[in-house]
């Protein structure tokens, strides 16, 4: 009988943990389905891991691995994705906002000859400003990438094949919900509702979501750089007009007056010029981070399973 990986990055969900394999049980063992269920935990400072260990003690078919540090939640996706058997893989969230009751879906899909199937985001939960910037992040991302990324999620159900060609990929700066579309084969979608959060809270702020779409963006595309060959080319057309204007008041002999002009062109072009360094400056350290070739995370320790530690 083919075996379900369930992959889940939990990030101090002491609360929610005792909650997940119940729920995993309910939801597939009525329809025979059988999985492993790999937990990874991304650097708890709470007791995460200790409840790893015991859910994986209690289950011959649950498997826990604690990194050294908080590595961040692609991170521990990749990792899961490593560490998984299964025929096929499904990666979601440790706090049940992947609804479990969608996973028997998920995998009939996959059995009728899907090689990936996407969970799409039924209503945004989040506040407004949440939405709207959510919002602008998957419209930049799905037009500069051209693939279709609106209301996705790391909830996703990869076959065997899709999860060995994704464990290729040598860059550090991965992208899971855009890399899976990347990859091509046949995908399917299915709705889900996300469900609220019931224990813990959310683990992103403002300033993480920021730094996660910039970084998307660039490890995405290299448009944000054509950018700035934009703004160079504007800058050039705007400063022959002025050439001119300049030009045709030095013959009329009124030249003086120019300085407002002067500081006002120092500034726009300062800013112009920085604005483009910075630009160019994250993509070196980019490069940088990809150069050095460090590993993407470190396990410190494991449970359950053969290597047990
Ligand atoms: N997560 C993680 N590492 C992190 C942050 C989050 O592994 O540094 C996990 C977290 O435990 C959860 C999932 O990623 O299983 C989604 O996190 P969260 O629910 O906080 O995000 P949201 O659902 O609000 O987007
Ligand atoms: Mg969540």
């Amino acid at each position: 009988m083919p075996l379900l990986s369930i992959v889940i990055p939990a990030y101090n969900e002491a609360e929610t943990l005792e909650h997940v394999v119940p729920a995993l049980r309910t939801a597939l063992c009525a329809r025979q389905i059988d999985f492993e269920v790999i937990f990874i935990d991304d650097g708890s400072t709470d007791s995460t891991f200790e409840k790893i260990r015991r859910q994986s003690e209690a289950a011959d078919n649950v498997r826990g691995y604690r990194f050294s540090r908080n590595f961040g939640k692609e991170a521990a996706i990749w990792a899961g994705l490593k560490e998984a058997r299964g025929d096929c893989c499904v990666v979601m969230d440790c706090d049940l906002q992947h609804p479990p009751e969608s996973l028997p879906e998920m995998y009939r899909l996959w059995e009728s000859g899907y090689e990936i199937v996407e969970g799409v985001k039924k209503s945004g939960g989040g506040s407004a400003a949440y939405k709207l910037f959510s919002g602008i992040f998957y419209r930049v991302i799905s037009r500069l990438s051209g693939m279709d990324m609106q209301k996705s999620s790391d909830f996703k159900l990869l076959s065997r094949r899709v999860v060995n060609e994704l464990l290729r990929f040598k860059e550090r700066n991965t992208f899971f919900r855009g890399l899976s579309f990347w990859v091509g084969f046949n995908s399917t979608k299915i709705v889900y509702e996300p469900a609220a959060r019931k224990f813990g809270k959310t683990k992103w702020n403002f300033f993480q979501l920021s730094k996660y779409a910039v970084n998307n963006i660039v490890g995405f595309s290299t448009a944000p750089m054509q950018l700035v060959t934009g703004i160079g080319i504007a800058l050039l057309a705007a400063s022959v007009v002025l050439l001119i204007q300049t030009l045709i008041r030095f013959f009329s002999g009124q030249a003086l007056e120019g300085f407002p002009t002067v500081i006002l062109l120092l500034l726009i072009i300062g800013g112009g010029v920085m604005i483009s360094l910075g630009i160019i400056g994250v993509y070196i350290a980019k490069i940088y981070d990809e150069v050095k070739d460090r590993p993407r995370y470190i396990i410190s320790q494991s449970t359950g399973g053969d290597s047990d530690s």
